[in-house]
């Protein structure tokens, strides 16, 4: 590479307290210069400057070098091109790399304590790395995409909320993009990103009824096949059950303590999917669903919409979604006319995920979601939306990582 280490120094008085590497130019190597890379004559020498390396048996290593200026032909007198660090901050790559590496399994905080470093640090070389991941990684042969929203931070202004999108083809999941807010504009600003060579490539698109979302989607890849994602809907159902126990339970309690006690700490057996309830928790559950309560009856309907993503045929699936609609409609349940009536306006792209079957998993885009909200939650340790940002990327991009002379872990 044109350069030697030319000596080793343990530096400290009773035990050591740092590793100096001094490295020195090759004799016979001309410096590159840092602009074209081509070798050009020597000019003079900069003082001695420190890059941190990666630290060994817990102590910290530093190249020591007194980087030469050459004279370029063509971009006159630089410094030389310096093949350990990216010429910016004072940490070799191979720390950078070492220390973005440990920051997928550490948090960032604990990265920097372990490896006596700073915050900062850790920060920059994950940024780094991602910078380079997103620069490097091939985007060509996705076909489907999912799109959601998740929330972030506190409160329920636009700035709380996030857009995803995601690949989720079976070869390959992985995040593509993240972006603020939840709007036409995030979401276009998304795509764009992708490219429209990649858009207009896509066969399916997973999301939720987002308005925004299936405006955008629509008109952007309109080609692809849009199905709406089953966990949404479920998540919908649960909401529609629940909110319909928090008012019978308020309404009750005012009536009767005797039948405000069957409701009591039901909302976890009423959400959970009828089959997966057991023991005590299922007695009760089957004295709630015996009762003439709201609840039993939004309960009975939300396990009945179950069966239909078992279908198979369009037609019987629609039959069904007509069926279970106008029950819901004649409930007197409001909540759960509500959901009745956002799946009749949205019938065409409900109906799409039997067209789409076999060919997507809609469990893919619940199976991201949920890393990517706990990479969220941990969100204390990221004291900047950028950072989060990058964390996410680092977690769940999937990306390429850049060549590096040494290699720890
Ligand atoms: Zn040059």
């Amino acid at each position: 590479m044109g350069f030697v280490y030319r000596e080793v120094r343990l530096v400290g008085e009773e035990k050591p307290e740092a590793i100096e590497v001094r490295v020195a130019a090759h004799a016979g190597i001309r410096g590159r210069c840092s602009a074209c890379r081509r070798p050009s004559p020597g000019y003079d020498r900069q003082p001695e400057r420190r890059w941190q390396f990666v630290p060994l048996w817990g102590i910290p290593v530093w190249f020591v070098y007194a980087p030469r200026r050459v004279e370029c032909p063509e971009h006159g007198v630089v410094v030389e091109h310096i093949p350990w660090s990216d010429g910016k901050r004072p940490v070799t790559l191979a720390m950078m790399g070492f220390l973005a590496r440990w920051a997928r399994r550490l948090s960032w905080r604990e990265t920097a304590q372990v490896f006596q470093t700073s915050w900062e640090s850790v920060y920059r070389s994950v940024e780094w790395f991602v910078e380079w991941g997103l620069e490097h990684r091939q985007l060509d042969g996705i076909t489907s995409i999912g799109v959601d929203e998740i929330h972030w931070g506190h409160g329920m202004k636009a700035d709380n909320f996030l857009t995803v999108i995601y690949q989720i083809d079976a070869g390959c999941r992985r995040l593509l993009w993240i972006g603020k807010r939840r709007s036409e504009k995030t979401l276009r600003l998304g795509l764009k990103a992708l490219g429209p060579a990649v858009v207009k490539s896509l066969r399916f698109v997973c999301s939720d009824m987002w308005k925004p979302y299936l405006n955008v989607l629509a008109a952007e890849a309109g080609q692809a096949l849009h199905v709406l994602d089953r966990f949404h809907i479920a998540q919908h159902m649960n909401q529609a059950v629940d909110e319909v126990r928090r008012t019978e339970g308020t309404r009750l309690k005012a009536k009767s303590k005797e039948e405000s006690r069957q409701l009591k700490n039901m909302r976890w057996p009423l959400l959970r999917k009828g089959s997966r309830v057991r023991g005590k928790a299922r007695k009760k559950l089957n004295a709630l669903i015996a009762s003439k309560l709201d609840t039993a009856r939004a309960w009975e309907l939300k396990e009945a919409f179950g069966h239909f993503w078992k279908y198979k045929s369009v037609l019987w699936a629609a039959g069904f979604l007509d069926a279970w609609c106008d029950r819901a409609l004649r409930s007197r349940l409001e909540p759960m006319q509500k959901v009745a009536r956002m799946l009749r306006n949205h019938e065409d792209l409900l109906m799409n995920w039997f067209r789409a079957k076999g060919e997507l998993s809609s469990a893919a885009v619940e199976g991201l979601n949920n890393k990517i909200r706990v990479i969220t939650r941990r969100s204390y340790g990221f004291r900047t939306y950028k950072a989060m940002e990058m964390a996410q990327y680092h977690a769940l991009g999937r990306l390429p990582e850049p060549e590096s002379t040494h290699r720890f872990c």
